[in-house]
């Protein structure tokens, strides 16, 4: 291996064969043939056959193979037709489930894949001399990377030129300090460690601070940290939450129907003194057909739609787990620039406490020196506080002037200086927070002199700040300093202020009262001053009063106890650094929110991570920070998160539906089982090949339909609820059960009807079509948990319609296909027998509106109480699966 280390820049360009002016296109595009793209593998590619192959290491499915091979031999020793025909029918009831195993696998797989390419990140390069963006995964060895403040490091590089360059290289070392990198040759140790080679910079590792150009050595797998990954192998996604939940859930039930399937098979053989083939198959049906095998994979899949949809709505899932864990938001912590705001600033105000033309011009010149904007073709381009500055004074002609020294802006110091060149020597012109600039002034330009700055002035300086803070202006402070004052920033010369507006987006307060419905807390986090913010805040309806403001200081001056209520009663969190958003998150969630929370720079990636669901802004944000976070906002727009969330719980319900269908109509197969083995243990129920099949149609075609329902009406306007906990609360165990005995009354009613009028041929015969057709029809009492069918958009939803059609017409088929008929021991039913069948199943609707009409009186009665026992301005509603409750 080359170790670049020790080579100049000049000669690490020769060796990695690339130039100053970096590779041509075709070049690159040749690398990447040869190297590939820059991802880190994960593991080889599944062969599709052995994908498909993979299918069968089901338990079921095995159960199901040894089920045909049974039969088979019994066929053959017998030389009976019918035990062949049932062999048939189960290997292709194998095949198909198999297939369908097979399909959704690969769609989840497929949806998985689009997830992590919506989720790529990007680099700037320069190629052919021309700076160009491109995602990081097309990057090749020898190109040349342009880092600055916020870029994640795509690829190991070799540093040719740097400025004041900072990387955490923690992701990799473990060690959190900022390293100081340097672009010259170092002595090149054989085995120094990557923290020891500082002329290098390596992937997965992030620029906190100055900037770079730097030509990529290695990339893909063949990093530092690609190694590492190869070492440790292949790692998989952890599962989420939810899907522990449903394995654990799955177990249970898969315990429960093996058991159940042993005692009927004991029954069949000892007391009915059934065949045991048949009795062996029927047990293995059962177990098929009760199993919710397929439960996990139609969740993914269901949840990969939505991340779809999503996607559109401009709200992008970097997490599949944020999907589900929306759902459960409870409090939005937002920033307020951008995200609130619109970030187009425009000078409103430029005041000097006593006027005069040396404060004036001074005023202008900060504006005009003190700023890092660039000018670009189209305009100013940069710090949009910046810009806006540099608008307000690009007509008056001011002179450009030498750049001797820059301490730019950060959030934590709240200031930034620029020290040029004037006349014979240098001045400083330092801008920043109100407050923070005056602590650090000396003196105050008055008329057109200087003088020491008294506690009067002061008083003046603070009381306009305030006022222009009360119209919710964006407030900076000039200052300036005769000498270069850029490192120190002290004895500062008092100029004035300076107001800016920024207004609120469009649709911010809508989407802040949609919360406020939802039972979603918001709160506004901005380095901005108090009184700014909480104009801001009262404008949207965030805020009411200024006991709801919290600053920065505060939190670092309160004990601990008082810190958490702080943080609980704050709506408004100002003058806050980075820092801060860590401790805010920490607080909320350990009052019981479960919170997003949206960050765009290096340092709000603590807090991203932390939060239960981190949000980074699509346009504003860093590289660091989209890559820890959940979801990135494509339009840096408080609105595209409400949306998000609203999505969130429409596919948690969904996918709510689908498991309570998918619970509900296997408690009834297995009841009816049941009732069927013990109530008329002489008479045969439901054979193996009928149980197979109804699992194959029924249980399959409505599920994913159900999977895109729309959103429900009132899905905005209820207490947000934990995902697990919606699972299992007692009214959605209460529904499982009830539609579960429902059916299976309804079917086992078929059934004696059959028996008692008929022969036991036609009584199963009768209870087959009954079992299918209630299921199918059942899939439209859980479109909804409380709402009638006819209440809602009954049309919305043509997937469903079309599928419940479909099921209908493919049993239709066996009924009337005689040899279908025959294949499955079907007989054939006179009109009064399917008036009693469809009559039967068209008999879950009824039960269902009343089960619900009963559910929608319950909640109204309690609606009523809470409402007598609550009284005072607050509302409590409670968060559903928290230990807390949400103040609205
Ligand atoms: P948010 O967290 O909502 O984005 P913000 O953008 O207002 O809030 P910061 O950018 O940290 O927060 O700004 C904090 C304060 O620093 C501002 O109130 C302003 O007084 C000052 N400030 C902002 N930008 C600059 C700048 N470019 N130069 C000097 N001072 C600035």
């Amino acid at each position: 291996m080359i170790r670049y280390d020790a080579e100049t820049p000049k000669r690490t360009l020769e060796l990695v064969k690339s130039s100053e002016r970096g590779l041509t296109p075709e070049e690159a595009e040749r690398r990447l043939r040869e190297v590939g793209e820059n991802v880190l593998v994960e593991g080889k590619k599944k062969n599709l056959f052995f994908l498909f192959l993979s299918q069968f290491k089901d338990f079921m499915l095995l159960l199901l193979i040894a089920a045909a091979i049974l039969s088979a031999v019994v066929a053959y020793v017998s030389a009976d037709a019918k035990e062949l025909i049932d062999t048939f029918i189960i290997a292709a009831i194998i095949l198909l489930n198999a297939v369908i195993g097979f399909v959704q696998q690969i769609r989840a797989d497929k949806a998985i894949e689009q997830l992590k390419k919506m989720s790529v990140g990007h680099a700037r390069v320069c190629r052919n001399g021309t700076e160009i963006e491109i995602e990081s995964t097309k990057l090749v060895p020898g190109d040349l990377v342009d880092l600055t403040e916020g870029d994640v490091v795509p690829a190991d590089c070799r540093i040719l030129s740097c400025d004041r360059l900072l990387c955490d290289e923690s992701a990799l070392t473990g060690e959190s300090k900022n390293v100081s990198k340097t672009a010259s040759p170092q002595s090149a140790r054989a085995n120094a460690t990557p923290g020891e080679r500082r002329n290098m910079l390596f992937s997965a590792t992030y620029v906190t601070g100055g900037n770079a150009r730097a030509v990529v050595t290695a990339t893909g797998m063949r990093t530092e940290v690609g190694e590492i990954a190869a070492e440790i192998g292949n790692a998989k996604t952890p599962a989420t939450p939810l899907e522990k939940g449903l394995n654990k859930l799955g177990r249970v039930v898969s315990y429960a129907v093996l058991l159940l399937s042993v005692v009927v098979f004991l029954i069949g053989f000892f007391v009915r003194k059934g065949d045991l083939t048949d009795q062996f198959m029927t047990a293995v049906a059962i177990a098929v057909a009760a199993i919710p095998e397929g439960l996990t994979a139609v969740v993914t899949i269901i949840m990969a739609m939505g991340v779809k949809r999503m996607s559109e709505r401009r709200v992008i899932v970097r997490r599949l787990h944020a999907v589900e864990t929306l759902g459960g938001c409870s409090c939005i912590c937002t920033d307020k620039t951008g995200t609130l705001t619109e970030n187009r600033m425009t000078v409103e105000r430029v005041w000097t406490p006593y006027g005069g033309r040396t404060a004036e011009r001074r005023a202008f010149e900060t504006m005009e020196y003190c700023t890092t904007v660039k000018r670009g073709e189209n305009g100013f381009f940069g710090d949009p506080t910046e810009v806006a500055l540099k608008r307000r004074v690009e007509t008056l002609g001011i002179p450009p002037a030498r750049v001797r020294a820059v301490n730019p802006f950060d959030s934590e110091r709240k200031r930034m200086s620029v020290a040029v060149e004037s006349g014979s020597g240098v001045r400083t012109y330092v801008k920043g927070a109100a407050d923070v600039l005056l602590g650090r002034c000396a003196s105050i330009a008055d008329g057109d002199g200087i003088r020491p700055i008294t506690d009067a002035d002061r008083r003046r300086i603070l009381a306009e700040n305030a006022a222009m803070a009360s119209d919710a202006l964006r407030i900076l402070a000039f200052a300036y300093a005769e000498g270069n004052a850029a490192a120190s920033e002290t004895d500062l010369v008092f100029v004035g202020l300076c107001g800016l507006i920024d207004p609120p987006r469009a649709g911010v307060r809508e989407a802040v009262e949609n919360c406020r419905a939802a039972g979603i807390r918001t709160v506004m986090i901005t380095g901005d001053h108090g009184e700014t913010a909480f104009a801001v805040a009262k404008r949207l309806g965030i805020a009411s009063d200024r006991s709801e403001v919290v600053t920065g200081e505060t939190l670092d001056r309160l004990g601990e106890k008082e810190r958490a209520k702080a943080v609980e009663n704050g709506r408004v969190f100002a003058r806050v650094s980075p820092k801060h958003k860590l401790l805010i998150v920490r607080e909320l969630q350990r009052a019981g929110y479960v919170v997003a929370m949206t960050g765009d720079g290096v340092n709000d990636a603590p807090a991203i991570r932390s939060a239960d669901i981190g949000v980074a802004m699509g346009k504003q944000g860093t590289e660091v920070a989209k890559s820890a976070s959940d979801m990135v906002i494509a339009d840096d727009d408080f609105s595209t998160i409400v949306t998000g969330v609203k999505e969130g719980r429409r596919i948690f319900d969904n996918i709510k539906k689908t498991i309570q269908f998918f619970l509900a109509t296997n408690l009834s197969e297995v009841l009816s089982i049941l009732a069927a083995t013990i109530c008329f243990s002489r008479l045969g129920f439901l054979s193996s090949t009928q149980l197979l099949w109804i699992n194959l149609i029924t249980d399959s075609f409505p599920v994913l339909a159900l999977g895109v329902e729309r959103a429900e009406r009132n899905v905005m306007r209820r207490a947000p609820m934990s995902a697990s906990h919606a699972l299992f609360r007692k009214r959605s165990v209460a529904s499982v059960l009830f539609y579960g005995i429902a059916q299976s009354l309804l079917v086992i009613g078929v059934f004696w009807y059959g028996a008692a009028r008929a022969d036991n041929a036609t009584a199963s015969t009768m209870a087959f079509f009954a079992v299918s057709f209630t299921e199918l029809f059942h899939a439209y009492n859980v479109r909804s948990e409380t709402g009638s069918l006819f209440c809602r958009e009954f049309f919305s939803n043509p997937i469903l319609h079309g599928t419940v059609a479909l099921g209908i017409a493919a049993n239709l088929l066996l009924a009337f296909v005689p040899a279908l008929s025959a294949a499955f021991g079907l007989v054939s039913l006179d009109p009064a027998q399917w008036g009693v069948v469809l009559g039967a199943s068209l008999g879950v609707l009824p039960i269902g509106e009343t089960f619900k009409f009963g559910l929608r009186t319950a909640e109204r009665l309690r609606a009523k109480n809470r409402r007598g026992a609550v009284s005072g301005k607050t509302i409590v509603a409670p968060v559903v699966g928290s230990n807390r409750a949400v103040h609205r």
